[in-house]
């Protein structure tokens, strides 16, 4: 079975995020940049599962420029085999990285395929939901469990989390599945890894020889940072926080 893992290069979690004077974006000059963790935990899983004997190949795929090949470079030395780099200058939305992925799925042929369940710096939670819609394939997102069926061979159980608890869904492979962040605690690549990860291959692959065409129906129009919180107020009584939220924040 192989296992493909579309990582993304985000910005830090850690990072304080600064927008761009022209509000066109937001800075990623001189910023630390890692892969996304919802990515890194999809990637986990993927490990685990060679490990436990239901994979044989862990694929990572990134698209964007070309320091994705950092990104890649860092899941290859936290235990993936192969890796494909879409590398392209242009923005990409979601449904362009869906239709990039679809195109690598037709190639590759995964038996699943594994997202996070979204990347933290746009917060689009889109790719799984679009590329399984265009692949046709059954989808399992926000997984916080996924277990290999012994008894129904081709087929995996993905419990997810939705608002009032859990649901336990069971897919027909191939199937997209995306991750949560209870899913697993993602592991660090070791030394040795990484000295290991500097030999394996990228691939270097464009948009054009996927038979991409690179447009998107969203322009972002302006970037800009919230509001800063004004400062709060501690009441003496609760009649004085009904009146102000009655009166003031008009709320009730
Ligand atoms: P999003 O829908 O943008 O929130 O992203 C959800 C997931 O799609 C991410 O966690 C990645 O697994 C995948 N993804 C999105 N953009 C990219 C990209 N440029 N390269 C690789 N994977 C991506």
């Amino acid at each position: 079975m192989k296992i493909m893992v579309a990582v993304k290069r985000v910005i830090d979690y850690a990072v304080k995020i600064r927008v761009k004077p022209d509000k066109s974006g937001v800075e990623t000059a001189n910023v630390k940049m890692s892969m996304n963790p919802f990515c890194e935990i999809a990637l986990e899983e993927a490990l685990r599962l060679r490990e436990a004997g239901h994979a044989s190949e862990v694929l990572v795929v990134s698209m964007g420029g070309a320091q994705c090949s950092d990104t890649l470079r860092t899941a290859l030395a936290m235990g993936a085999d192969r890796a494909i780099h879409v590398s392209t200058s242009h923005s990409l939305f979601p449904l362009t990285v869906a239709k990039l992925l679809q195109a690598l799925a037709t190639s590759e042929k995964p038996n699943i395929l594994l997202l996070g369940k979204q990347a933290i710096d746009d917060d689009a939670n889109q790719t799984g939901q679009m590329v399984a819609g265009l692949l046709q394939w059954p989808q399992g997102t926000f997984a916080s469990k996924v277990q290999m069926d012994k008894e129904a061979v081709g087929s995996v159980t993905v419990e997810r989390e939705v608002d009032g608890g859990l649901e336990t869904v069971k897919l027909q492979l191939p199937a997209v599945i995306t991750t949560d962040l209870r899913l697993n605690q993602p592991r660090y690549a070791s030394l040795p890894n990484i000295m290991k990860a500097k030999k394996k291959t990228i691939t270097q692959i464009t948009p054009e020889q996927l038979g991409v065409q690179i447009t998107s129906d969203l322009e972002i129009l302006e970037v800009f940072e919230p509001p800063k919180r004004k400062a709060g107020v501690i009441v003496a009584s609760v009649d004085e926080l009904l009146d102000k939220l009655k009166n003031e924040a008009h709320v009730i």
